[in-house]
């Protein structure tokens, strides 16, 4: 009887998992065929200075624009992109909508997008990098390249070169979800970074606990003696945003700015005109 049960168990088990690796390669091919049908779309949310509160530049967002499931978001599928590589020519193709989208708005924003560690192994990457600024003439200070601290422990020698070259193109560098990782302080000093973005659960956690303020406010000394700007993300409401500025973060990125939105969707103050005493 136990012998049977044991083998019952067994072909649930099987078939639970074998429903799930279907699952998973149907959402693969899926993925695959919108790469190729250019089914992603690339979302921005902006990004504010803030003191004054301005708008200085937006984050790339890659969503997935599912025929038959709607829009998923990229918690959904940027892991299997990685798994299956497919992250690469995904990778390629937020950056160059990214470049090319940002191009065309007011010379004062930045736009900044996130990239995988596994295009980082890429030895292309530096090339597809300049290929997108030129291609669309954006100019590569006002691109930014958000990375986690996963890609500082693999390869650290090689990603370290790889960041100097950026640098010296003038690509602003930012170092993501800060605090969720591994965060050895030693990344800091290390590569050369230009921003921190603090991540969210610190933001969630600041009017309730006095011990995230500590945090932030070490953070931002921290960086402040590194020469590097700190941006807070995930800021949804004004007293959080007022406790930000109080604790001196350079920038700030939230739902009380803005949620991540379509291109078509965002508004860009009109080209500043020419004042009178530029006409004179
Ligand atoms: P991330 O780079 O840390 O991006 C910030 C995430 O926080 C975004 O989620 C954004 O929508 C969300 N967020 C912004 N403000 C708020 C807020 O006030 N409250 C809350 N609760 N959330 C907020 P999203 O768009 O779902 O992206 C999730 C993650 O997926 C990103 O985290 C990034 O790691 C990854 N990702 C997105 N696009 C790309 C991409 O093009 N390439 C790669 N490699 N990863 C990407
Ligand atoms: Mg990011
Ligand atoms: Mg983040
Ligand atoms: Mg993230």
């Amino acid at each position: 009887r136990s012998k049977s049960a044991g083998r019952n168990c067994f072909t649930i088990y099987d078939e639970a998992m074998s429903a799930e690796l279907e699952a998973r390669n149907t959402l693969e091919g899926d993925l695959r065929d919108a790469i190729a049908r250019c089914q992603l779309e690339v979302h921005y949310q902006p990004f504010v200075d803030a003191l004054s509160g301005a708008r200085r530049g937006f984050e790339a967002l890659v969503r997935w624009r599912h025929p038959t499931r709607g829009l998923i978001p990229p918690d959904q599928f940027i892991s299997l992109a990685e798994e299956t590589g497919l992250i690469v020519p995904l990778g390629e193709f937020v950056l160059r909508r990214a470049c090319a989208d940002a191009a065309g708005w007011p010379s004062g924003l930045a736009v900044a997008v996130n990239l995988s560690p596994i295009q980082f192994k890429e030895a292309r990457l530096f090339e597809v990098i300049c290929a997108a600024l030129a291609d669309s003439g954006l100019q590569p200070q006002r691109l930014e390249i958000e990375i986690t601290e996963s890609v500082l422990l693999e390869r650290g020698g090689e990603n370290h070169a790889f960041m100097q070259r950026l640098k010296q193109l003038g690509v602003e560098l930012a170092l993501d979800d800060f605090g969720t990782g591994y965060s050895s302080l030693s990344y800091l000093t290390a590569f050369p970074f230009d921003k921190i973005k603090i991540d969210k659960s610190f933001i969630r956690n600041l009017t309730q606990q006095p011990r995230s303020s500590a945090i932030i406010s070490s953070i931002v000394t921290l960086a402040r003696g590194l020469d590097m700007s700190v941006t807070a993300e995930g800021v949804e409401t004004r007293e959080e945003y007022e406790r930000l500025k109080a604790l001196g973060v350079n920038f700030a990125q939230g739902y009380l700015f803005g949620r991540p939105q379509p291109i078509e969707r965002i508004l860009f103050d009109a080209p500043a005109k020419p004042s009178r005493r530029d006409a004179a």
